[in-house]
């Protein structure tokens, strides 16, 4: 039954592999073969062989580290491990036992004695030696394998307080990475916030709380300052009391904002040593602070210079626009008094915050100069600059909107022509201005006394027209009768004798629907009324 029985040779001289395959075969075993100890291994876990040669001289193990693996597996714990070695060799049988073998067979092998010796191993003999001899071996082969266990021992201990190491600092990466992500969420919902705020001072006001709420800094006070004056005024502040910066205010030099500017407008100061401006030197000391950042944020946007964009493009910049570029906010924050230090991902992210709260700031402060430009704009286009009553165009769409509403709610109103009598006598008499200042005055009366809902409009010259949704002809002549008394009684600055100080109207009053549901026709039949007033001695009202 020798053909069953498997012999695994690890060797690595090719040579003698020929050479043991070829005595093997020959002797009917099945022959299996490595040339290195991690390949012996897996072969001899794959097919269990019944004897293993080795050659204690392997190029990727040593002898006994395959000897000791091999061992140590279950189903080749009886197999026979059978070192082949260069007779020569000192301490032979010492070597042969430490490394763990069963026994040995020394080089250069004799065919017969090998054949006998390989077919005792196989079955079950040990090599023979006397009892003393055997536990010297045994002995020193325990003294062997503890060193070597020693060894291993200090070597997994180093592996191991490396492994340690290198996962608390994996730890702390983690824990980093951790806050980098919680603040960089943080950054962008508060980004996203201040974009929809529409008072660009709400963006200053807000800050530096929410800098301090978000980022966990201790302190964040934003001031204001001008370009000419840069006394530091407190525009929001957090973590410090507002008493305790007003009562210790600074002055930043020229210097410090220009060194600030060749640093891109934000200074991450580390070091009091660092700090090259006097000024800057004190403000630290009362804040009794060493690491903490100071930016500049009216400089960080994108729309510096707005005004000027406007005048170069011929845009006129309006006495009403507040254009507060003159204006900048300088930001500082920290962690607490004594400087605590900042990570350098905090810097990062602060910097970010800044640049981001700059440019949301500047565009809501040019939103709303634009809306305001509009609205301004929009104004002008339906009022009267003189009397800044509604102008004629105005007039012209309110009357056909009025009539619109009339009809679709089944309502009324009424409209007057109003022509002041005998002007060109006043302004003759009293100067041009002086005749301006009378015009300005009659419609100022003519609209404080009549309700909000009424429109006063220059209708052109001298003349104004009211319209006065709701009224019916009899309210309206009331109404009309009022105001021309108002006039009559009115003392107008002027020279010489009476009736130089006096001016009066002549009204003519149409209403909606009684005397026409056409726009065009009422208008004409309140002017019709209006003359009749003059030819009938003016100073009076006419309805149509
Ligand atoms: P009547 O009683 O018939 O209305 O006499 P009147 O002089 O008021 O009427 P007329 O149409 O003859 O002259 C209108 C005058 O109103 C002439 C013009 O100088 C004056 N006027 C019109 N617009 C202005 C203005 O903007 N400023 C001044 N100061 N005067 C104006
Ligand atoms: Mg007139
Ligand atoms: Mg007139």
């Amino acid at each position: 039954m020798q053909e069953d029985k498997i012999i695994l040779y690890i060797e690595d001289d090719p040579q003698a592999r020929f050479l043991m395959a070829d005595i093997i075969r020959y002797k009917g075993y099945i022959y299996l073969e490595a040339s290195r100890g991690l390949e012996g291994i897996q072969l001899a876990e794959q097919h269990t062989p019944d004897l293993i040669l080795i050659d204690l001289m392997l190029p990727d193990m040593q002898g006994y580290e395959v000897t000791t693996h091999l061992k140590t597996l279950p189903r080749l714990d009886s197999t026979p491990i059978i070192a082949i070695t260069a007779a020569t060799q000192k301490n032979v049988k010492e070597m042969v036992l430490a490394a763990g073998c069963d026994g040995f067979i020394p080089k250069p092998i004799n065919v017969s004695e090998f054949v006998y010796k390989i077919e005792e191993y196989l079955s079950g003999h040990k090599d023979n030696m006397e009892p003393e001899e055997e536990r010297l071996y045994l002995q020193k082969y325990n003294i062997q394998l503890v060193s070597r266990l020693k060894k291993k021992i200090l070597e997994l201990e180093t592996l191991n307080e490396n492994l340690t190491a290198l996962n608390s600092e994996l730890f702390a990466s983690k824990e980093e990475l951790s806050h980098y992500n919680d603040r960089l969420f943080y950054l962008n919902n508060l980004s996203n916030y201040l974009r929809t705020l529409t008072d660009p001072l709400d963006v200053i006001r807000i800050l530096p709380q929410k800098i301090i709420e978000g980022f966990q800094m201790k302190r964040c006070v934003i001031f204001e300052t001008g370009y000419n004056e840069e006394t530091l005024i407190p525009a929001a502040t957090s973590g410090i009391p507002l008493s305790f910066l007003e009562q210790n205010k600074t002055r930043l030099s020229r210097q410090f904002f220009h060194e600030l500017s060749k640093e891109g407008h934000i200074l991450w100061i580390k070091d009091p040593a660092e700090i090259v401006d006097e000024s800057l030197v004190t403000f630290s000391q009362r804040l009794d602070t060493s690491n903490f950042i100071i930016g500049n944020i009216s400089n960080l946007g994108i729309h510096k210079g707005f005004g000027a964009v406007l005048s170069d493009s011929g845009v006129e910049i309006l006495p009403e626009l507040d254009l507060p570029f003159s204006r900048q906010y300088l930001v500082f924050i920290d962690k607490g008094k004594k400087g605590v230090p900042f990570h350098t991902y905090e810097v990062r992210i602060m910097k970010s915050l800044l640049h981001s709260a700059a440019i949301t700031y500047e565009n809501i402060l040019l939103h709303t100069q634009l809306v305001n430009l509009y609205k301004i704009k929009a104004e002008q286009a339906i009022r009267d600059e003189m009397t800044n009553m509604y102008n004629y165009r105005y007039f012209i769409q309110e009357l056909h909107r009025e009539t619109n509403r009339s009809k679709r709610f089944k309502t009324c109103y009424s409209l007057m022509m109003v022509d002041i009598d005998h002007f060109k006598k006043y302004n003759d008499k009293n100067g041009h201005p002086e005749g301006d200042k009378a015009l300005k005055l009659i419609s100022g009366l003519m609209d404080q006394n009549t309700r909000t809902t009424d429109t006063v409009c220059r209708y052109g010259g001298e003349e104004f027209t009211i319209i006065m949704p709701g009224l019916k002809k009899t309210e309206a002549i009331m109404i009309a009768e009022k105001l021309r008394t108002l006039i009559e009684n009115h003392r107008f600055s002027g020279e010489g004798e009476e009736p130089c100080c006096k001016l009066t109207i002549s009204i003519g009053v149409a209403s909606y629907p009684e005397d026409s549901t056409q726009p065009e026709v009422l208008l004409q039949l309140a002017d019709k009324a209006m003359y009749n007033a003059k030819s009938q001695g003016r100073n009076r009202v006419v309805a149509s």
